[in-house]
């Protein structure tokens, strides 16, 4: 039992797909997002990341799937999570989102092991920009995934990094810190990025190596 095994039957029952939230029988050429007719809840549309077929999902599924796919996270991986997040939560079926932060857990840790700090700071940026869609508090692990950015300038011997904005959609606070120089050990004090009240609530502005 799983996620993975009400996936299944949401496949199986493709044809004549149904509600992720309140079961009702749905187009079954739905493409796109769209408000149930009968609870009026938002259903998003994917791909099952390890059977490649479409699945009808809620909201934060849909974005828990998202980072799947993005950072490849094999069935395997997630099976073996699965399991053990349903024997601690003594639940047959996990939230996507929490077998995501798990998966997450894991290959962070094996990536301070292999002092892998491009990995690190990657998967804290997923982790941070899942929490800041599901609209939960993200800014501590932004914080470590521009912390992870410098360690790995530290370690490949740069001495200065450059901060860059996100261009012309970035707002004003973060714009004038754009162009700015620090030393790395600097920055890893000051932690001037990601801004705190960035006005565009998750900061986008990241280093760049000086050489
Ligand atoms: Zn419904
Ligand atoms: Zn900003």
């Amino acid at each position: 039992m799983g996620l993975f095994d009400k996936l299944k039957k949401d496949i199986q029952t493709a044809s004549n797909a149904n509600c992720p939230h309140c079961n009702a029988l749905l187009d079954p050429a739905l493409q796109r997002k769209k408000k149930c007719a009968s609870c009026g809840k938002d259903i998003y549309v994917r791909t099952d990341p390890f059977k490649r077929v479409k699945i009808l999902v809620s909201h934060d599924d849909a974005l828990s799937i998202d980072v799947i796919s993005m950072l490849g996270f094999t069935e395997k991986e997630y099976r073996a999570v699965a399991k053990e997040l349903s024997h601690d939560f003594k639940t047959a079926t996990p939230f996507i989102r929490d077998v995501v932060s798990s998966i997450i857990g894991k290959r962070q840790l094996d990536s301070f092991k292999r002092k892998d700090w491009q990995q690190a700071k990657m998967l804290y940026w997923e982790q941070a920009r899942l929490l800041h869609q599901l609209g939960k508090d993200f800014f501590g692990v932004l914080q470590k995934s521009a912390k992870c950015e410098l360690y790995h300038y530290q370690a490949m011997g740069i001495d200065k990094a450059e901060i860059l904005t996100a261009g012309e959609t970035s707002c004003s606070k973060c714009q004038s810190l754009n162009g700015e120089i620090l030393n790395v050990t600097e920055a890893l004090e000051a932690m001037p990025i990601p801004v705190k009240d960035c006005e565009n609530r998750f900061c986008r502005c990241l280093y760049l190596p000086k050489t």
